[in-house]
């Protein structure tokens, strides 16, 4: 009998139990939580997706069709192209553009891998180059210097990629000037910037094409896989809508040689129900941003830098904290989850190290960004009992 007593001490210790009731019960709010979006929608999606299983019809259909036109549209470009996620908007776009073996393309270090994995899907080299660090976008002074001084033995620049991370513009002006005048491709990853402007207009549609992913943490994300390219050129448009499906142009007779990479008919009914909320869920992450910013005045981190003339749309809303274990601990404690974006560069990881190459300036400010950057929690449906919560976080930083 003793020995079952003794197993069981919790439940045979009446002020142990109370104890436990008593303890301050502190929900997590996590960094990220693409559920929110679903139950802020359910209804609709939940109707959306019945049409779509009931139509009978699962790939390249009328969903489809409808979200790249309404796409399109919400972006201000001639052509949306579905695809099955953002790495293959990118590989699309090169391939389109006839981007491939013996040929670079300069983008960014500090960024998703992805982006570096969909230059080597196509066979090109790619050219890793440094960031801008107060802004973490990539520096077309160096950009400049590769295009007129192109580091030797490396394969002739075909196109750049700058990425516009966070949710914030590229400097784009002088790439795209400087792209103009040497025939070179500017694609923008658009991954993290779904409605994002510079000078008023969206980006998406400054360079010769652009790639979203429609993953579900993104501004714009899927239930699942997902991704969508756009361009004002209709004939790069008809040859990718081809290669995203073996190359074809006629059922069943491959122009050219293609691949398989299709948004389904679910996803497309679920996106575009998601789409009416996309900027009102920006404003939502913005009003976050500046509660946030002002939690911070006067403490030792500073709020994030805009770019003048851009309008951010706070993907992430990413501080530089020197002692981020610790800082990220405390936020931990008062259950503030905390992420970061990304914790190794490219060029550092076990894959890339010491084979791709680097621009002249060896992505410096890229590794020091990595060691410092904490992204806070950052999506529409934080409710402002929460947002209060994370910023009496922030002001305990300050102490
Ligand atoms: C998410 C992301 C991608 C890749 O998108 P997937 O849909 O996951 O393939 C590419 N670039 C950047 C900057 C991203 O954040």
């Amino acid at each position: 009998m003793t020995g079952i007593a003794s197993a069981l001490p919790i439940i045979c210790d009446p002020e142990a139990k109370e104890r436990k009731m008593n303890a301050p019960v502190i929900t997590m709010i996590p960094q990220a939580d693409p559920g929110a979006g679903y139950r802020a929608q359910k209804a609709e999606i939940d109707a959306a997706v019945a049409r779509a299983l009931a139509s009978g019809w699962y790939i390249l259909g009328k969903e489809g069709a409808a979200f790249e036109e309404e796409y399109a549209s919400w972006l201000g470009t001639r052509r949306a192209i579905g695809c099955a996620n953002g790495t293959d908007a990118l590989a699309l776009i090169l391939r389109g553009l006839g981007i491939g073996p013996g040929m670079s393309v300069a983008t960014v270090s500090h960024t998703a891998v992805a982006t570096v994995s969909a230059i080597e899907m196509v066979g090109a080299t790619p050219l890793l180059l440094d960031i801008d660090p107060d802004t973490y976008t990539m520096d077309p002074d160096e950009l400049l210097s590769v295009i007129d001084h192109p580091p030797p033995g490396l394969p002739p620049l075909r196109a750049v990629i700058p990425v516009h991370i966070y949710g914030q513009a590229s400097d784009l002006e002088p790439m795209l000037e400087a792209t103009r005048a040497a025939g070179i491709a500017l694609i923008e990853d658009c991954a993290q910037c779904h409605g994002a402007t510079l000078n008023g207009a969206k980006l998406g549609t400054l360079g010769t094409a652009s790639a979203f992913s429609l993953y579900p943490t993104k501004n714009l994300g899927a239930l699942g896989d997902g991704g969508v390219l756009a361009t004002n050129d209709e004939a790069l448009a008809d040859r990718i809508a081809a290669i995203r499906q073996y190359g074809w142009k006629e059922r069943y007779i491959s122009d050219m040689v293609g691949v398989n990479s299709r948004l389904d008919e679910v996803q497309a009914a679920i996106l575009r129900v998601k789409l009416t909320a996309l900027d009102a869920g920006n404003e939502r992450r913005r009003a976050i941003a500046s509660a946030y910013d002002a939690a911070l005045t006067g403490g030792p981190y500073a709020p994030p830098q805009r770019r003048a003339g851009t309008e951010h749309v706070f993907h992430q809303y990413v501080l530089r904290v020197p002692d981020r274990a610790a800082v990220q601990a405390r936020l931990k404690e008062q259950g503030i989850g905390t992420g970061i974006h990304y914790p190794v560069p490219v060029h550092l990881q076990p894959a890339y190290q010491g084979r791709v190459p680097l621009g002249p300036a060896g992505c410096a400010e890229t590794a020091d960004a990595a060691q410092e950057v904490m992204s806070l929690p950052m999506y529409p449906e934080l409710t402002d009992a929460q947002v209060e919560r994370i910023c009496v976080g922030l002001r305990s930083l300050q102490g």
